[in-house]
């Protein structure tokens, strides 16, 4: 989570975002790319294993994605107000980043776990944000209905806010971050992003060490090792091996196992008044 001011600046929006990073080292977008015109707004939420896991909701606004990092992600449990710290806004093209950061701030492993579009309920944006209260629905893949964010720190403290699900027919008591815990992009999880990159990246120097995040760390990597040395070596047996004509028996199970877990929609949670 970011530690710096994400005070807006309306002459480089994204001026915080480019000085905190190195552009020659991290495969995230610099934000030059133009916004895209269009009407609707996007959302997107990026599960992010760095120092710590959580959950990174980004709102698109003015042509940025407003962000504010959620450590125990989204609840669709309108009891539960998690917390939601304000970063720094983040260019529109990082809405469709899954991937990679290697080093530096962020380091380790980010994963498009929703995307869509989102409403604000009140016209005035940037008022709802002065004030610290902006109400707004979500039509995602994962995430629906009516939420707010609320900013609770006091004048010394504005990043603090948090994030409450309203009641509607889309609250209930599914844990989703469980639930549905792969990526929207590319229906793995983290040690399948990670086996596209290479798994011993962080051989000597991995982003987090001890603790949680430490511990899914080694897991992600070991997997991501295998992943990638069960594909190398089947690699190897297609070249060492080229005329063989049987065809793989191309059976439902594994493949199409993995697909439907990470397509499944989430049932529709019941109400829970
Ligand atoms: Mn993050």
């Amino acid at each position: 989570m970011a530690t710096r001011s994400s005070k807006p600046s309306p002459g480089r929006p994204l001026a915080v975002y480019r000085a905190m990073r190195d552009f020659s080292s991290t495969p995230e977008p610099d934000g030059k790319a133009p916004r895209r015109a269009g009407k609707e707004r996007f959302f997107c939420v990026q599960k992010h294993l760095a120092s710590h896991l959580h959950y990174d909701v980004r709102l698109e606004h003015r042509g940025v994605l407003l962000s504010w990092a959620v450590p125990k992600g989204p609840s669709l449990d309108p009891h539960d107000k998690r917390l939601a710290m304000k970063v720094e806004d983040h260019p529109f093209d990082y809405g469709e980043f899954e991937g990679v950061i290697p080093s530096g701030y962020g380091a380790g492993i980010v994963m498009l776990w929703d995307r869509g579009r989102w409403h604000p309920e009140s016209e005035d944006i940037d008022a709802a944000l002065e004030r610290g209260e902006l109400k707004f629905s979500l039509d995602g893949y994962k995430l629906k209905g009516s939420w707010v964010l609320v900013r609770t720190g006091r004048d010394g403290d504005a990043r603090t806010w948090l994030l409450i699900k309203h009641r509607d027919e889309w609250a209930g008591a599914v844990d989703i971050v469980g639930f549905a815990p792969l990526s929207v992009k590319s229906e793995g999880d983290f040690e399948h992003i990670l086996a596209a990159e290479q798994p011993s990246l962080w051989h000597s120097d991995r982003p987090a060490r001890g603790g949680i995040a430490g511990s899914m760390f080694t897991e992600i990597i070991a997997k991501a090792a295998r992943l990638r040395a069960a594909r190398e070596a089947g690699t190897k047996a297609k070249s060492v091996k080229p005329v063989k004509r049987q065809k793989m028996h191309k059976g439902p199970a594994r493949a199409d196992a993995k697909t439907s877990a990470a397509r499944r929609s989430p049932p529709r949670p019941r109400r829970t008044v």
